[in-house]
């Protein structure tokens, strides 16, 4: 069944209007009778059925609801430098696939682009999250620079920033994830990597670096892959 996401799922009637309406209504070009599962981004799955069209709005019926069964309990938010092309795109794209529940883009020294626009990013979280069956989009934040992300990790119950100079130092995900936190946050940097100076600044705040392996990684491999090992790592990869 396809998902639509709305702000509130009334019952017992819904009606289904903007771009879910013409998407079901023009696109899918879907019939009265038609069952669909709309998700007002709860973590639940609403069940209606389509009782008639109009120019503005699809009329549905509430038919049942229920916990929608690919969410994670760990709440995992992933730092992302900016990157150059569509390749922050393709981040976000991959870590909603993954179940993350947050996404905050950011800007440091080496980062190469330094604006992007989050509308596009959150456009893209929707459509991955109605493709790979979630019933939450993740959240996008606004940008923000490296002095903010670092001030924010202490919120969280474990958080690493993966740094390839720690492969010597011997620090892996695994030495640092228990598996039986509620949030991490795992922070990734841009192409040209973290500079000497937000490296300390990272280690004087406490977090952790993690090495992800012997070889470099580019970014885009190093934040989906390093989110599918703490998945891992969290039993949520199931
Ligand atoms: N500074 C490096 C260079 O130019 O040789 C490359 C940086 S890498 C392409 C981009 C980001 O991915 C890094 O800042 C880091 O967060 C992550 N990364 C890539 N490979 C990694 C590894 N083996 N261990 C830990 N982090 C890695």
């Amino acid at each position: 069944m396809r998902r639509f996401f709305v702000e509130k799922a009334d019952k017992p009637i819904l009606k289904l209007t903007g771009d879910e309406r013409k998407h079901l209504a023009e696109v899918l070009r879907a019939r009265q009778g038609d069952r669909i599962v709309v998700c007002p981004n709860d973590g639940n799955d609403y069940i209606y059925e389509i009782v008639s069209f109009d120019k503005t709005s699809v009329t549905l019926e509430f038919i049942e609801q229920y916990v929608n069964p690919t969410e994670p309990d760990l709440f995992l938010c992933v730092y992302i430098a900016l990157l150059k092309g569509d390749k922050t795109e393709l981040e976000v794209q991959k870590l909603t696939e993954l179940g993350v529940r947050k996404i905050v883009p950011f800007v440091c020294d080496r980062t190469v682009k330094n604006t992007e626009k989050t509308e596009r990013l959150l456009r893209t979280a929707h459509e991955a999250s109605k493709q790979c069956g979630r019933a939450v989009i993740p959240e996008i934040s606004e940008v923000k620079n490296f002095q903010e992300v670092i001030s924010e990790l202490s919120k969280y119950d474990s958080s690493v920033f993966a740094y390839e100079g720690a492969y010597n130092a011997g620090l892996r995900l695994g030495d640092v994830i228990h598996g039986d936190e509620k949030s991490i946050a795992l922070v990734i940097g841009p192409e040209g990597g973290f500079s000497d100076e937000e490296v300390t600044a990272a280690l004087s705040a406490g977090i952790k670096s993690v090495t992800l392996g012997k070889r470099i990684l580019r970014a885009e491999t190093a934040a989906i892959a390093g989110a599918a090992v703490i998945m891992q790592l969290c039993g949520e990869w199931k």
